[in-house]
């Protein structure tokens, strides 16, 4: 049996594909750095502001209602989609940058002189920088699993640098410099076995791979909403329920 996808069907949900770029019907190949946004997605965000816009969590009156229960609707088809187990565990960011800058901050109050964090040469920016800053300040030491000739994760140089001293280890689940799938399966459940917690940068995986973070047993996973067909400025952290409270506050305000 075959499965052709029809493209003509397919290109009818996205509004933009309409228009002509440089005299042309746009084709749109940049879709790993951003999707582009289905209608369903744009009626969705139209309506909101058409019909019920208010702030949610604050109100008692009918407009803040509906969007609190909009809200919190969202939250749980997040949670399913993820399959956390609460949906306290489920938390709205703007993006995975700052998904993984929450939870660097939050170690921050949990790392020492001594302590070391791992990260793989195969991160984007997004999943290097707020590591070095989080090590400057607290004196941990960051070390890097390097890459193998066909662009995959050495894991026998991770094992080698996984020890006692590991609190922290961050890896993206699909490289957004050369699609490699990694196996975080393996990782995590190897740092567990040292007592480090992992975080897993699911930017490129998630509009392709359905994480089931109880299955991976995974302690943070974020994404962004604006790579997988999602609007911008709109990402999601997961974070295990025991991290979460053991790590401090990163923005003070209403609904903290
Ligand atoms: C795009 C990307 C990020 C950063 O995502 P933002 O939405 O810009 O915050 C982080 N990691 C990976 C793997 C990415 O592809």
């Amino acid at each position: 049996m075959s499965h052709q996808i029809d493209i003509e069907k397919v290109r009818a949900d996205f509004p933009i594909l309409s228009r002509k770029v440089n005299g042309h019907p746009l084709v749109y190949f940049d879709n790993a750095a951003t999707s582009q946004t289905p209608k369903v997605v744009i009626d969705a965000i139209v309506e909101y502001y058409e019909q019920y816009n208010a702030n949610i969590h604050r109100g008692v009156h009918s407009l803040s209602q509906e969007a609190t229960d909009a809200y919190e609707q969202a939250r749980e088809t997040l949670r399913a989609h993820f399959n956390a187990a609460k949906k306290e565990e489920i938390i709205f960011t703007s993006g995975t940058t700052h998904g993984i800058n929450l939870v660097a901050n939050g170690f921050a109050s949990q790392l020492k002189a001594g302590d070391e964090v791992i990260v793989s040469a195969l991160e984007h920016h997004s999943n290097i920088v707020p590591w070095q800053m989080l090590c400057e300040k607290t004196g941990a030491q960051l070390k890097v699993i390097p890459m193998t000739n066909s662009g995959e994760l050495a894991m026998d140089a991770f094992h080698e640098l996984l020890s006692d001293k590991t609190k922290l280890v961050f890896v993206n689940h699909v490289s957004n410099a050369l699609g490699t799938i990694n196996p975080i399966e393996t990782i995590i459940t190897e740092a567990h076995k040292k007592g480090a917690a992992v975080l897993i940068d699911g930017a490129q995986a998630a509009p392709h791979i359905k994480a089931d973070v109880q299955a991976l047993d995974v302690d943070f996973y974020v994404v962004s909403g604006h790579k997988m067909c999602g609007p911008t400025g709109v990402g999601i952290l997961y974070g295990k329920e025991e991290w979460l409270n053991k790590l401090p506050p990163y923005q003070g305000g209403g609904e903290m």
